[in-house]
């Protein structure tokens, strides 16, 4: 066997666009990319798009999209372009072409004439008589060839298939993750590399790129572990080096069963559009089957990148965990500055109310909005319903609850309260600013003998709506004296008939 060793590293994510990008499909490439970054090597991305049934030009861009929002550059591949191109599997048709060709001429492969009805029935009798169904049982490899030569010439349907050699020793090799893997020769069957529509099989295609494109780590999913030991009799039979192997374990969901749409959300995309930032998802999902150090969980994507390393890979299947993942995703908020919080939290505060050009015209104001919140959000899409307050201009709309239980409470007084605040608000002569509005109501716990939350609940209640919006003067301080006096006017009317 030949192998890869001596050269500089390359790795690939290679998607079949069947779908949206899969969290563990996710994990896969942001692995390969943070080891080509972390040795200097190169990432490469691949699109085998050769099931034309499954595979959509859509669902590429939709891929690429969110590898792009990922944060994971590739440094070939599509849009990108690069040396070993093309980098989609139906544009290098040709290429698997030629390796047949290479086979057929070494007497590697061999043309099978078993139509799927054949197929079916061998299998139905393996199963009659109790066996198992051990693979295509090689009726086809003793046909002389001149007579298959002549049945294909008169257009007889047929697929190609590996000559697998059965003198062959165990196929071993040592996977990073599973450590030493030994299959025998016996179990393999001998597999289809081109089907009948002349179209390749993924483990011939998969070889022929990886080669192709010297491919010197493969990185995936350990749904693939059994390909392995076909692909290295590929990798032979064309003469290729056969690169270093690394399997993924699988991510579970809480439940201990496979990562699926029944525990929710499963593509990327869904995590973006709920408010996820793509700094924390890479994060989170580089520790689900990896660790620094075992203890650190907050890793920048720049100590990602330069401290990854295969060896630290688990063989334990990865729980998904979605609390810490927001958890995560709120300390990543609170890093991350009123800047960059502005540009990611657009879309949230547009559908909380305010306008773009607003945005556009006063940002300043807006990140104001960041030092509130900023310490009780964990997602983006929390945004609207937490701000949502600041954007009712002269109008206040009350929670049911917060009536009953503030503005109406037994004993509260809480017209009295309403109507001394909005004396000491409306003096203009103090500065409309979180401090100084605060300290002049809090003088009200003493001149009206009221604990403070009487006094400081129905205020927010009448400003904010509700009796959790963020701190109560730095939100008044944003909004206009006017506005704010009108809403405890509104309050004063609606629920106490002042
Ligand atoms: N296209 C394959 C998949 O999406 C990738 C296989 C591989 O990485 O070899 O599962």
């Amino acid at each position: 066997m030949i192998t890869t060793d001596q050269q500089p590293v390359r790795v690939r994510f290679a998607p079949s666009p069947t779908g949206r990008l899969h969290i563990g499909g996710a994990r896969t490439a942001i692995y390969n990319w943070a080891y080509a970054r972390s040795c200097g090597g190169s990432f490469i991305l691949r699109i085998e798009d050769t099931d034309p049934t499954r595979s959509t030009d859509e669902n590429t861009q939709i891929i690429l999209r969110a590898l792009r929002w990922l944060g994971l550059d590739w440094d070939e591949g599509p849009e990108v372009g690069g040396a070993y191109g093309p980098y989609c599997q139906t544009e290098r048709l040709d290429t698997y072409a030629e390796a047949l060709e290479q086979l057929k001429a070494q007497g590697s492969v061999y043309p099978c004439f078993c139509t799927k009805e054949d197929l079916d029935k061998k299998r139905q009798d393996a199963e009659k008589s109790g066996k198992a169904y051990a693979g295509y049982d090689r009726t086809c490899r003793s046909i002389d060839p001149a007579e298959a030569q002549r049945r294909i010439d008169a257009g007889e349907p047929h697929v190609w298939r590996l000559r697998v050699p059965l003198d062959h020793k165990p196929i071993e090799f040592d996977d990073a993750v599973y450590g030493h893997m030994k299959f025998p020769i016996d179990v393999m069957d001998d597999m289809i590399l081109v089907r009948s529509d002349g179209s390749p099989t993924y483990n011939f295609a998969v070889v022929c790129d990886d080669a192709h494109m010297k491919i010197t780590d493969v990185i995936r999913g350990d749904d693939h572990l059994s390909n392995t030991p076909r692909q290295i009799l590929i990798y032979e039979a064309l003469g290729f080096p056969v690169p270093r192997f690394a399997h993924l374990s699988m991510i579970l969901g809480p439940d201990g069963h496979k990562l699926s749409k029944r525990h929710g959300a499963t593509s990327v995309e869904e995590y973006r559009d709920r408010g996820y930032l793509p700094d924390a998802l890479v994060n989170f999902l580089a520790l689900l089957g990896w660790s620094l150090d075992g203890e650190t969980t907050l890793i920048s994507r720049e100590k990602l990148c330069s401290s990854f390393s295969v060896d630290r890979i688990t063989k334990k299947d990865a729980v998904f965990d979605e609390t810490k993942l927001e958890w995560m995703n709120g300390c990543y908020i609170r890093e991350m500055g009123a800047d960059a919080w502005l540009n990611v939290a657009r879309p949230w505060i547009v559908a909380a109310g305010a306008q773009e050009s607003a945005i556009d015209q006063n940002p300043d104001w807006f990140k104001r909005i960041y030092p509130l919140v900023a310490e009780r959000l964990n997602r983006f899409d929390e945004l609207p319903d937490k701000i949502s307050y600041l954007f009712w201009g002269a109008t206040t709309h009350l929670d049911e609850k917060s009536i009953r239980k503030v503005l109406k409470k037994d004993g509260a007084r809480a017209d009295e309260v309403l109507k001394e605040t909005r004396a000491i608000l409306a003096d203009t002569s103090i500065p409309w600013q979180c401090d100084p509005l605060q300290s002049r109501v809090k003088e009200l716990v003493d001149s009206m003998g009221l604990k403070a939350k009487f006094i400081f609940q129905p205020i927010r209640v009448a400003v904010c709506g509700n009796m959790v919006s963020p701190p109560l003067f730095e939100s008044v301080e944003l909004l206009p004296r006017k506005d704010v006096l009108a809403r405890i006017d509104q309050t004063l009317a609606e629920v106490f008939d002042a």
